[in-house]
């Protein structure tokens, strides 16, 4: 199982994100490079390491890199990444 809690308890990570964001520590989500299973790579979003049994997407950051991010946090990151961009 992937960890970090059930459907319908992103709450924390959600603030994590947006706070993460907001401050700069965090980079805006990019565009999927590569998806696979985990090879034990820190999510970049959750910090936890990805699994083999988790799906890694490899993403391009807005600074160039190239990170590390399961597939779940990823749509987080990216609808936070969104509303950001929107100044919500
Ligand atoms: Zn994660």
């Amino acid at each position: 199982m992937d960890g970090w809690g059930s459907d319908g308890d992103d709450s924390a990570l959600v603030a994590s994100v947006r706070a993460r964001l907001a401050s700069g520590d965090l980079p805006g989500a990019g565009l999927t490079v590569a998806a696979g299973p985990g090879t034990h790579h820190p999510c970049i979003v959750c910090l936890m390491p990805i699994t083999p049994s988790q799906i890694e997407y490899e993403v391009s950051d807005n600074a160039g890199a190239v990170v590390t991010s399961h597939f779940r946090c990823y749509l987080l990151w990216r609808a936070e990444t969104r509303r950001r961009d929107r100044g919500e």
